[in-house]
């Protein structure tokens, strides 16, 4: 039986679809698989102000525009989840929740997931006071005192957004320092509600007897004092996991990332990793959407 595509694309975040753009451009048969719709990681961000040319654009709206683009062309776009890929030797067959394809060539651009923290109390209240995501849930405690914790780009973002609506947000981080860029960081500081607890660590979340968050538990790694903040929501934003759990053919860095070079190439040839899947050190929407480009150019090359 002859292949379907000669290119599918797992992932609709900035690499993915920018890797449906070059590939349609290209003018290759290519199928586009993409899990929960189209975006993302931005989908999780307020405000993308580093994408040139869009300054301050929503991450919704960014991710709606690069999809929107990608349907002014002819690429066929399914609904499913990999559950895993048999690769063969130029044909691949992509196994999904929704059917079974397959393609001369893969492009894997799954992304990552939000990191859990581990620690009691965080799995229970999911949904009911804790969240991976301050843009999508913040505005369920307007007027309330929520906890951030993490002390990255998304931490201080995540911070900055809650403070315009929330009484007060404090900003839980494990060392003195934060790691946010520093612009970020100049905007935070200047925001009264806001109050950064520095070296202390969440080790547990409290609940009410209705389901909801009352309090974070947390130590300060000096000396081991533990005390609790009153909040009523506890936002995480302690970094991203891979999500290539569909795979474990491609060889991956100690963290569990695809590891590929600029070209996108993986271990397997025919197979290229886009985005933030692949091993890297700039995860960007910038970087993720070269990375599309990038990937299919090595797909041309690779189907000549
Ligand atoms: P990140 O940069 O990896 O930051 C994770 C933060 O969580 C760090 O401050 C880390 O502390 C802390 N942390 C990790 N595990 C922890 C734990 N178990 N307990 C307590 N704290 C913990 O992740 P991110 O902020 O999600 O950003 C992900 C990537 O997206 C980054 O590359 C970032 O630059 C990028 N991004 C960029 C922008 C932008 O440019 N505007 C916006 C959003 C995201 P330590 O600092 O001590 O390690």
């Amino acid at each position: 039986m002859g292949h379907q595509y000669d290119v599918i694309i797992i992932g609709a975040g900035p690499a993915g679809l920018t890797a449906g753009i070059y590939a349609a451009r290209a003018g290759l048969k290519t199928l586009l698989i993409e899990r929960f719709g189209a975006g993302g990681q931005i989908l999780n961000t307020y405000e993308v102000d580093n994408y040139p040319a869009l300054p301050g654009i929503t991450g919704g709206e960014l991710g709606m525009k690069m999809s929107d683009h990608l349907d002014k062309f002819d690429v066929t776009r399914q609904m499913a989840e990999v559950t895993s890929i048999d690769f063969g030797e130029g044909a691949h067959t992509v196994h999904t929740d929704s059917g079974d394809f397959s393609c001369r060539s893969i492009i894997l651009a799954t992304g990552n997931s939000p990191r859990k923290l581990g620690i009691p109390g965080e799995e229970e209240l999911t949904g009911a006071g804790v969240s991976y995501c301050a843009t999508c849930d913040g505005a369920f405690f307007r007027k309330r005192t929520v906890a951030v914790i993490g002390g990255g780009d998304v931490a201080v973002e995540d911070a900055i957004f809650l403070a315009r609506g929330c009484e007060k947000v404090y900003l839980v981080h494990r060392r003195n320092e934060l790691r946010a860029a520093k612009i970020l960081q100049n905007a935070l500081f200047e925001l009264p509600n806001v109050e950064v607890v520095w070296d202390h660590i969440p080790k547990e979340i409290k609940g009410a007897d209705e389901g909801s968050v009352k309090g974070l538990v947390i130590e300060n790694v000096k000396d081991g004092t533990i005390s609790t903040l009153e909040v009523s929501g506890v936002f995480i934003a302690t970094g991203n996991d891979p999500n290539a759990s569909y795979t474990d053919a491609v060889k991956k860095d100690e963290r569990g990332y695809i590891i590929a070079d600029e070209t996108c190439a993986t271990s397997i040839p025919g197979v290229f990793a886009a985005g933030d899947i692949r091993s890297k050190r700039l995860r960007q929407v910038t970087t993720a959407v070269a990375d599309g480009a990038n990937a299919v150019y090595s797909v041309q090359e690779y189907l000549i």
